[in-house]
């Protein structure tokens, strides 16, 4: 077997801890999802319970939760080095332990009273409950610091209507962070809470969203709000600043989403360097034509370079010093260069790669949302030309 280009290069770049903690996730997810990822895939399930259960074991919903909170007290870092290492076999199982951690937990560890802290935090750094986090609605997606799920203000609390939607993780989740206006009239950023909210309270119903065609095993949820009652204990964060906790969890979940862009690019890269060594044409392997070369060369040009920039900005987000147009730039050129080299990728082993257990299409079918999630690329684009353009920032569109 080819020994995988990604280690060679995370080896050099991570201190040894580091890199041991990504060998033990990776191990796992090479023993123990692998094999099993088709027939999972092919029988329309969701990750089963029992690799949820595995992965709270190995500590992976708690990486960066201090252990004073029954984390591990790692960083940032430690999280992407897990997506990195689950995303290589399955972006679906990668996006359940990240989101779970760098949407539902990290907010809760950023924002969240001691009381709110105490509560949550234990459960969710072991994996034994899991908070989804509930920016998108129907009518509202990049267009998010103005919710049309309202928490109206009745008496001490307040009561949620609305419907929320593309919720990762929904099946499993105990609460939903939802983001509900409630001041109609504020500066825009500065009109909604944002509420923890029980998943079974009376009033929440969720459905799994049928349809969907990438992520097969992650859960993607809507979650309809009934005129659900909230009390003011329940908001996370400042009344009225809820945009700000959402914005402040996605630099993170950005930097996640590269992570598992990066996953999959290592993968394609692994397989075609194996394929194009064996499969022969015209007389010899197709390795021998330049123009199979150039394709395995931009893919790790692209997984070296991309992969030490990730590193650089944990690193930075784990210092405190990562600007937000920094997550958003590494967000959007990883996913963009991976999707267009899982392309070239499939192309250079020919059809083969259409058949789902070569396993390429489904690296493929995934990389279209890390250029969609926690952010659209061309939203982000406008972010983050923002500060190069301070003198008509207020025009740009
Ligand atoms: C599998 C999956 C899981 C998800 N999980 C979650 C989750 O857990 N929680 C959650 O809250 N959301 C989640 N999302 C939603 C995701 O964050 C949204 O899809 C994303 O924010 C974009 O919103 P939209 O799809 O409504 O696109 P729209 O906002 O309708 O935008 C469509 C397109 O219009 C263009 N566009 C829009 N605005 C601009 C602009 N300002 N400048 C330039 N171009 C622009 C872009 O090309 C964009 O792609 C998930 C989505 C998917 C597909």
């Amino acid at each position: 077997m080819t020994s995988k280009r990604m280690d060679h290069y995370l080896e050099s770049l991570l201190v040894e801890e580091q890199f041991d903690l990504y060998r033990a996730i990776s191990r796992f997810a090479d023993e123990e999802l692998a094999d099993q990822l088709l027939a999972w895939e092919r029988n329309k399930m969701l990750v089963p319970d029992d690799v949820i259960e595995k992965l709270g074991e190995m500590g992976v919903f708690g990486l960066p939760i201090p252990e004073s909170y029954g984390g591990q007290g790692g960083g940032l870092t430690d999280l992407l080095l897990a997506g990195l290492a689950l995303s290589y076999q399955s972006q679906s199982v990668a996006i359940t332990a990240g989101a779970a951690v760098s949407l539902g937990a990290t907010p809760v560890f950023l924002f969240g009273t001691e009381k709110q802290k105490s509560e949550h935090l234990p459960d969710l750094a072991s994996g034994k409950r899991i908070f989804a986090f509930g920016l998108s609605e129907p009518g509202r997606g990049s267009d998010a610091a103005n919710p049309e799920v309202v928490a109206e203000q009745v008496g001490e609390g307040f009561v949620i209507r609305g419907e929320k939607c593309w919720i990762t993780n929904a099946a499993w989740a105990s609460h939903i962070v939802v983001h509900a206006l409630t001041d109609a009239n504020g500066r825009n950023g500065h009109r909604s809470s944002c509420f923890i909210i029980p998943r079974d309270r009376e009033g929440v119903h969720y459905q799994e969203m049928e349809g969907k065609t990438v992520w097969p095993l992650s859960s993607t949820g809507s979650i309809v709000f009934d005129s659900v009652e909230a009390t003011s204990d329940e908001i996370l964060g400042e009344l009225h600043e809820g945009f700000y906790v959402m914005a402040t969890a996605l630099n993170g979940g950005r930097l996640f989403v590269a992570a598992l862009a990066l996953g999959s690019l290592a993968f394609a890269l692994d397989k075609v360097r194996g394929y194009v060594q064996q499969r022969d044409q015209f007389g010899g392997p197709i390795g021998r034509f330049q123009r199979v070369q150039d394709v395995v060369f931009e893919m790790d040009l692209v997984l070296e370079r991309n992969l030490t920039w990730m590193i650089e900005l944990g690193k930075r987000y784990d210092q405190k010093t990562l600007e937000r147009e920094q997550a958003a730039k590494l967000k959007i050129d990883t996913s963009r260069a991976a999707s267009r080299l899982l392309q070239d990728a499939m192309e250079v082993c020919g059809g083969v790669s259409a058949l789902d257990e070569f396993g390429l299409a489904r690296h493929a079918a995934d990389l279209f949302v890390t250029r969609v999630g926690e952010g659209s690329n061309r939203a982000l684009m406008t972010q983050a030309v923002r500060p190069l353009l301070p003198d008509i920032a207020d025009q740009l569109q």
